[in-house]
This record gives C-alpha cells, structure tokens and sequence, in this order.
C-alpha cells in the first residue's frame, strides 16, 4: 500500500466543556442531558444534522424495552420523560404490549416526532450542540485525553474537555486513544449483521387485522382474535413458512431474514420493517458499508414485494423510506474496568456499582447461519454496573451504549435502546459529579451518584426504589420457543 506523508500544522481549539459527549444517540442524549442537568458545561457532538442516533438515522423501531415479565417499569429517568413527551405530541402511543418477542412491553414511536423531542429536552438542558461534526482522532498523555480532534465544514479543530463520554456507538474516540476492545463474538470477532430498516406507507389496518386473524397460525404466539383486536398498535414476526418458499423461487433475499418481522407506527397507515440482514459486515469499514447500503436496499424493494403480494393491507402500499444509514448491530466492545457477561444478565445480578438496569433478552440475530438467539426475555432484571463504562487505563474517559464492557452474549440484551438511553443518564450522572468534586472518573462516589439517579426518576435495583407496576403490560403466555418465527431459545433447554 501506498502512504502519503501530511504535514504538521496547528489547529485551532474552539471549546473547553467539562464534559464533552461523542454521539447523539440514546446512550448520548441520555449521558448529556444527565450531566447538563447535574450542573456540568456540556457539548454534544454528532455526525448528522439532527439527534437521535439509531432512534432516527437508522429509523429503528420499536423502543425496547422499559417493562420487566410482571409489568415492573425497570427503565425510568431520561428515558422515560422521552416517552410521556412523545405520547403529548401524539408521536408515540407510549408503552404497548409486545406482539413480536417475549417482552412485556414495546414502544413505537414517529422519528419525525423523535428528532423534535430530542432537540427539545436537550435544549432545555442546556446542553450545547456541535452538528455535521466527526470525531476523527484524540491527543493523548499518559492516561488523560487532552484534546479530541473533530473535522467538519469548518475544517479542523481541537476540543479540550474535563470528561469525555464516547457514546458513538463504535467506541471512535476510545479506539483512536488506545483503549483495549474486542469486536463481537469472542472466539471468532464475528458481529451481529447489519439490518437496513424501511418504512412502508398506505397499509390498510382492518385489511391487515382480517389477514392476521386468518392466517394466525403464520405468526409468533398464534395471536388471538382478542389480541389482534385490543392492540392499538400491531407488529408480528414470523410467516417462515412463506418466506422459505419464497426464498426458494428467488422472490426473496437469500441473505435477508428467513422471517418477516414488522411494526406499526403511530402515524395512519405506516409500519416499520426489521426483515433485511446482511452478514460478514463490519461497521467500522468504510467498503463494507458501501456494500450493505447497496444490496441491503435491494432487499428491502423485494421484501416490500413479498409483502404486497402475501399479506393483506399491503397491496396499496408503498415505501416511504429507508434509514438514512444502515443499521449497524454490533462492532467494538471497549474492555473495561468489568465485563458484563451473560450469566449476570441471566440471573438478575445486582452490583453495588449498578448505574442502570436491563430487562430485555439476549437477542442475537447470528453472525453466520440463520437462527437468531434470544434467551428469557423479562425473566430477570439485571444491573449494569459502572466499570463497564470505565476504560482499562484511562482516567478521563468513559463509554456508554452499545461500545460498553460486555460479551458478545451479555451485549445482545444490553444494546437495546432503552437500555442504552439508562446507561447513558448514568454514565453522564457520575460524570458531572466528578467534574463537580473535580475528580477522575474512577474516583467518582459511586453511592452519590446512584443517589442522584434514583432521585432523579431513575430505577435501580434498589430498597429505595419505588414499584411502579402495569398490569396491562404483564406478560400473561408461558415463554414461546419462538418456533414459528425461527428463534432458538436456549433458556427454554436449561430449565
Ligand atoms: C437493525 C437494528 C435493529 C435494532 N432493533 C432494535 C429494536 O427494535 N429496539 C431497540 O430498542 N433497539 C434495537 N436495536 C439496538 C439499538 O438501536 C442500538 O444498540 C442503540 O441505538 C445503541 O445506542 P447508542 O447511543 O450506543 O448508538 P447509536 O444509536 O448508534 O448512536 C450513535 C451516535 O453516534 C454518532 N457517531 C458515531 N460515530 C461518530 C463520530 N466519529 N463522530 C461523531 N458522531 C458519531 C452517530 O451518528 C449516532 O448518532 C437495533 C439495532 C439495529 C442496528
């Protein structure tokens, strides 16, 4: 390969924030609302236009999941104003029970209504924003970031913060200054694919109502008439059978899904698609998300065929969109001060550094063959502990959202979007009392800080939490295998 040599040259520092966030995202809009609201100077930098990160780039739906097995709301604070703010703009019909998975709960939402919101909570906060901006490298001293370079329409420029809170979801800033990571499923490096989601209008709801009522048997859970009526808002997974046949006589994406998994949205005749996969992609490569832009998009015009043709509501239908980027699952896992791993997802673990909790399943869609994993949804409710937002060797530095410490297995269920938005509002909380008791981040008082959490709204697994508890979101099946929809459930064998 050939290298070109560039020039040493001086760039301008254009800010000094106690705290500055990498990543509008939910880990990112929950860290810096936290610490803007703890009393820290916070600049929030993004890559896009607008702020959401996966909630509105990547068009993902349904939030999961705020709602343990029994109904218990687990994930409150940031995350949970979000929700009674969407449900006032009529963006969001709030918390709905889960059609799709063994969750209690799910939570559609409009992204237009999202970016909104977003732009809205992280204002008040007084949080300052740096838009259309890249983080392209850091300046390092011994275990002290000193400055994160950015790149935008401006040119170059230097940012000198007090705490820096990687929520770019890749871990840019933490990998750029050395911190140790693993990517994906130990063993191998092998990562969840990617999934380019769209959204689909004109879909007739009664149309849709009939068809799932007739070819009940199709999906996940055969859902009863009496479900499919009471649910303001429908999703289904599975017609595995019709897409294999499909799949067969070259009328579906060999590499997509082997299932079809959808949404409705709040707003009239639109539903949210999750259903094409493509393998062997690595996010943190510029050629290999060129090509999942490309063939992933030529996927979703098939499935959207597939769609019209099988499923009643569909006929008139057409596609509104595609994400503004692909989805991108799983990539760098920063090593922290502590791994989260599966059996402390499974068995509910409680940690005295607990910063945020996680109810959802470990949900693998599999780096290779075809069978997703998804392992006891809701049956335990997990905390997540601060060292896994501590970098090993850095004093400076933390990592919120999906480049947490935690295995391939403990990531599946960790990396849903509440969950990161929790881990966020934590991660951004011990930051500003660090700043404020002008502290390392692993100086931090870690009971000061779940204090403040539990104070402001947020629920931990703690005596001094409050229940709240919907009986409507209380999941009333035994745990499905998932059969129908081509889902392995290992937690199923191990009882
Ligand atoms: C296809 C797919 C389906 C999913 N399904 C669901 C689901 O149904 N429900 C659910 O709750 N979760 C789902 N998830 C998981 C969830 O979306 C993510 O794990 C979650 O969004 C992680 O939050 P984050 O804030 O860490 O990262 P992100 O949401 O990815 O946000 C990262 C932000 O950082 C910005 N950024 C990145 N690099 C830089 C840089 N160098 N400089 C400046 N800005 C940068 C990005 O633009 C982005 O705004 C899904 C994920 C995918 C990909």
């Amino acid at each position: 390969m050939d290298f070109v040599h560039e020039s040493e040259r001086k760039i301008p520092v254009v800010a000094h924030p106690d705290i500055l966030v990498i990543g509008a995202g939910p880990a990112g809009i929950g860290a810096a609302v936290a610490a803007a609201r703890n009393g820290a100077r916070v600049l929030l930098v993004e890559r896009y236009g607008f702020l959401g990160g996966n909630l509105t780039v990547a068009m993902v739906n349904p939030m999961f999941t705020f709602h343990d097995i029994e109904g218990r709301q687990v994930i409150r604070g940031i995350a949970g104003e979000l929700v009674d703010r969407l449900v006032e703009l009529t963006a969001s019909p709030g918390h709905v029970r889960d059609l799709t998975f063994d969750n209690a709960s799910m939570t559609p939402f409009d992204p237009e209504g999202m970016k909104y919101t977003l732009f809205q909570m992280v204002c008040e906060a007084g949080v300052e924003l740096l838009l259309h901006t890249w983080v392209v490298d850091v300046v390092v001293t011994g275990s002290t970031i000193q400055s994160v370079i950015i790149e935008n329409k401006s040119g170059r420029q230097a940012i000198q913060p007090g705490i820096v809170i990687d929520c770019s979801a890749d871990g840019d800033a933490a990998a750029r200054a050395g911190a140790p990571f693993t990517k994906g499923r130990e063993g191998d490096g092998m990562m969840q694919p990617v999934t380019l989601f769209f959204r689909i209008a004109d879909v007739d709801d009664q149309r849709l109502r009939v068809w799932m009522k007739a070819n009940r048997d199709l999906l996940k859970d055969s859902p009863t008439d009496e479900e499919i009526d009471s649910s303001d808002v429908l999703a289904f997974l599975g017609l595995q059978s019709l897409v294999v046949k499909a799949m067969e006589r070259g009328e579906f994406p060999a590499s997509a899904a082997p299932r079809i998994l959808l949404y409705q949205l709040p707003r009239k005749g639109q539903v949210a698609v999750n259903t094409t996969r493509l393998q062997g992609i690595d996010g943190t490569n510029a050629d290999d998300l060129t090509r999942a832009e490309v063939l992933t998009r030529e996927q979703a015009w098939q499935i959207h065929r597939f769609l019209k043709a099988n499923i009643g509501g569909f006929e008139e239908s057409y596609i509104l969109d595609t994400g503004i980027q692909v989805g991108v699952r799983e990539t760098r896992h920063i090593v922290g001060d502590y791994t989260l791993t599966e059996d402390d997802v499974l068995s509910g673990r409680r940690f005295s550094d607990g910063i945020a909790c996680g109810t959802f399943a470990i949900d693998i869609h599999p780096p290779d063959g075809q069978q997703q994993i998804y392992t006891g949804s809701g049956k335990a409710v997990y905390e997540i502990p601060y060292r896994c937002c501590t970098p090993v060797g850095f004093d400076n530095l933390l990592v919120a959202g999906r480049c947490i410490s935690a295995t391939h297995a403990a990531f599946g269920s960790a990396r849903v979007m509440a969950t990161s938005m929790a881990i966020g509002q934590g991660a951004g909380t011990a930051a500003a009392l660090a700043v404020r008791a002008g502290q390392i981040t692993r100086q931090v008082s870690i009971q000061a800080v779940r204090t403040t959490l539990l104070e402001q709204g947020q629920y931990l697994l703690d005596d001094r939490a409050e229940e709240i508890r919907d009986d409507d979101l209380k999941l009333q099946k035994g745990e499905s295998s998932g059969a129908a929809a081509s889902h392995y459930n290992p937690f199923a064998d191990k009882q």
